[in-house]
């Protein structure tokens, strides 16, 4: 029996069909496809496939990996287990643990994680942690440093020699090097543009919307908006070389979220990301279960908008949306849901490690420290005992090797709230891949 279709662009995936924990079916106007889970192939499928998989189902996953073969769909396993831990090559430095805004459902509680003071780091802890750093990659390689906080501006001198040293000395061993930001924008000046731009920063705006719905959730310390403070900042940084992006949490009061996504699209963000706020400080932001399934219908609504334009070859800097074309298009299979505690850790004001940016000095994922060195021991269990193969739900879930299992920070704090969610969002992402596929198919070239 033939069930593979050839497409038209030979560019893209082969699309053939999947099933219930080892694939899954799904139809769109030019037919039925199957996501093949290990692999995160896509593939039309003939009608009756779904029917074949779902009997084979009811038998296990070994009898759907046996249809599956009988197909010549089932290749060596795309996933490791277990995963020896990566060389670790990006960090991200807590320079300020210290915030001039009090949104709260912020993750960092206002800045500090939960200390009694404020914290900032000094130049030394930087310098030690980018020497670490880059001694640890070799000649030809990349590594990448991120500044995040609290607000990383609030100690902009050791964010500019931090950048400063680890350009020298990458340039100097031969290794690329990029930069990253994540700040609220309040206190950015033409200065800060100029040095992020000289240095090709990545850069993301924390904003939360139209100035009323911004302010209500974002306001400075001593009680005021902060929307005007950061527009009447942004020229330098959108006037540049530089990508902007605007980051959102999407707390319940997010109810109109396409305007707001058009919003600041206008402000002239190069692109604009929503995050759901999952685990707050505040448990009145952080969304509910009917308050997901309406984020999910609203996040369909502006993709069903960016398809459009798509389509009509007008862009519309949708990130939830491009990122997710674009795993589908690689056929981005993975183990975890980021690189936390793989490529990637967190360092906090006072040099300790961690598994990333948010678990700052939290012992569940505490990594070592810059005078002991990173614990490569608790990596290995934390691989071990995150990966995705050995969570429950995950373990028997589609979509696994998609979405790795979820943040673990907001699963650690909260639990697996979000799941129905992140089906139904991947769900709409492959159908409008197949669909776009169709239509542009230059779109993926
Ligand atoms: S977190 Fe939920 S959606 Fe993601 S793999 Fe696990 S069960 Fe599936
Ligand atoms: S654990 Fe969550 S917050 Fe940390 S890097 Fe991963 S996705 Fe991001």
């Amino acid at each position: 029996m033939s069930v593979i279709s050839i497409l038209p662009v030979a560019t893209f995936q082969r699309r053939t069909f999947s099933g219930p924990t080892e694939a899954r079916c799904f139809d769109t106007e030019h037919g039925t496809h199957a996501l093949l889970v290990d692999g995160s192939r896509v593939y039309d499928v003939p009608a009756d496939f779904e029917s074949r998989l779902n009997e084979a189902a009811q038998r296990g996953p070994a009898a759907e990996r046996g249809l599956l073969a009988s197909l010549g769909l089932l290749g060596d396993p795309a996933i490791d287990a277990p995963l020896a831990p990566p060389v670790v090559n990006a960090l991200a430095l807590a320079v300020s643990e210290h915030c001039n805004l009090a949104c709260g459902y912020c993750y960092a509680d206002g800045g500090s994680f939960g200390a009694n003071a404020p914290k900032h780091m000094n130049w030394d802890v930087a310098r030690r942690a980018v020497d670490d750093l880059l001694a640890r990659v070799p000649a030809g390689g990349s590594a990448s440093l991120a500044f995040l906080g609290g607000e990383p501006l609030l100690n902009r001198d050791v964010l500019r020699r931090a950048t400063l040293h680890a350009a020298t000395l990458a340039a100097e061993r031969g290794v690329s090097m990029r930069f990253s930001i994540t700040t609220n924008a309040t206190v950015l000046n033409a200065d800060d543009a100029a040095f992020l731009a000289q240095h090709a920063f990545n850069v993301t705006v924390s904003i939360d919307g139209e100035r009323e719905l911004h302010d209500a959730l974002r306001p400075t310390r001593g009680g005021g908006g902060s929307y005007e403070r950061i527009v009447a900042r942004l020229g330098p940084l959108l006037g540049s070389d530089l990508r902007v992006s605007a980051r959102l949490t999407v707390t319940p009061r997010h109810t109109a979220l396409r305007a707001t996504l058009e919003h600041l699209m206008a402000l002239g963000f190069h692109s604009v990301g929503f995050s759901p706020s999952l685990s707050s400080r505040d448990p009145a932001l952080q969304l509910s279960a009917g308050e997901l399934d309406a984020l999910l219908t609203q996040m369909i609504e502006c993709a069903n908008e960016f398809e459009r334009r798509i389509v009509k070859g007008d862009p519309y800097p949708f990130s939830n949306m491009l990122a997710a074309l674009q795993e589908l298009h690689r056929g981005t299979h993975r183990p975890l849901p980021c690189g936390a505690g793989a490529g990637y850790l967190g360092v906090s004001a006072d040099g300790a490690y961690s598994a990333c940016h948010r678990f700052v000095g939290d012992p569940r994922a505490a990594m070592g420290d810059l005078d002991h060195g990173i614990d490569d021991a608790a990596r290995e269990r934390w691989l071990a005992s995150r990966h995705v193969d050995t969570q429950e739900p995950c373990r028997s879930c589609w979509a696994r090797y998609l979405c790795g299992g979820g943040c673990h920070h907001e699963v650690l704090n909260r639990g697996r709230v979000a799941c129905d969610f992140i089906r139904g969002w991947l769900a709409h992402a492959l159908a409008a891949y197949v669909r776009i596929a169709e239509q542009r198919p230059d779109y993926f070239r």
